[in-house]
């Protein structure tokens, strides 16, 4: 079931699309009042938002701005305002669509659906990256493998998530010194890569990860 939240102070429209969505296991909650929404969308977790402009006591656009500054939820606006500073004042607080009124419900279904999807899509690209077997955290200044944080000095850190960064590329001794900006005392290139061989490979004798390219320097293959 996909859960909405509309904000409409029409309440004779908002009966009549939450009817029909409602055939499309969507179930929507109204709220006619642009506060109660508010309220209501950091009381209960929905899946999307559908928001009129024109609303007593708040503007739309605000509510949108406020709404897409605290959280991600999807938003598709339904607007009798057919000014098209609206729409794209709209857009750049954050709203995902623009529907004018008047509109068939049946489009607004399809928006519905097809926003969700793209959504959904999304976040599965973002388990496939977090299957890696190697993760950077630069914020953390962190380094996991399969989810284990790998305990690292700061100039193996720099090297590795700078192959890590370059998977499956070839760098050379010199771009991996200039890139993590080495200095004499990280002790030489060979040195690290087989420190951090010793922490990340089963057999560091015969490196599965960070493979050594004869000649012409390191590759991070996964
Ligand atoms: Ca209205």
């Amino acid at each position: 079931m996909t859960k909405v939240i509309m904000i409409e102070d029409d309440t004779e429209l908002a009966d009549m699309l939450s009817k029909y969505l409602s055939k499309f296991n969507i179930s929507v909650t109204n709220y006619e009042d642009p506060f109660l929404g508010l309220s209501g969308l950091e009381v209960e977790k929905y899946d999307l938002l559908i928001l009129d402009l024109g609303l007593p006591g708040m503007d739309g656009l605000e509510v949108c701005r406020e709404v897409s500054n605290k959280s991600n939820i999807p938003i598709i606006i339904s607007s009798a305002r057919s000014d098209i500073t609206d729409k794209v004042v709209a857009l750049e607080f954050g709203a995902d669509d623009y529907l004018p009124k008047p509109y068939d419900p049946r489009e607004l279904e399809v928006r519905i659906r097809t926003i969700l999807r793209r959504l959904d899509k999304a976040n599965n690209s973002n388990e496939e990256i977090l299957t890696d077997v190697f993760q950077v955290d630069t914020a953390k200044h962190e380094i996991t493998k399969k989810g284990v944080s790998i305990k690292l000095t700061g100039a193996e850190f720099d090297v590795l998530s700078h192959l890590i960064n370059n998977k499956g590329f070839v760098i050379s001794r010199s771009d991996l010194i200039d890139g993590c900006e080495l200095t004499s005392e990280s002790g030489s290139i060979a040195v690290i890569i087989n420190r951090i061989r010793a922490k990340i490979e089963s057999d560091p004798k015969n490196p599965i990860y960070l493979q050594t390219v004869r000649g012409m320097g390191y590759k991070l293959v996964e």
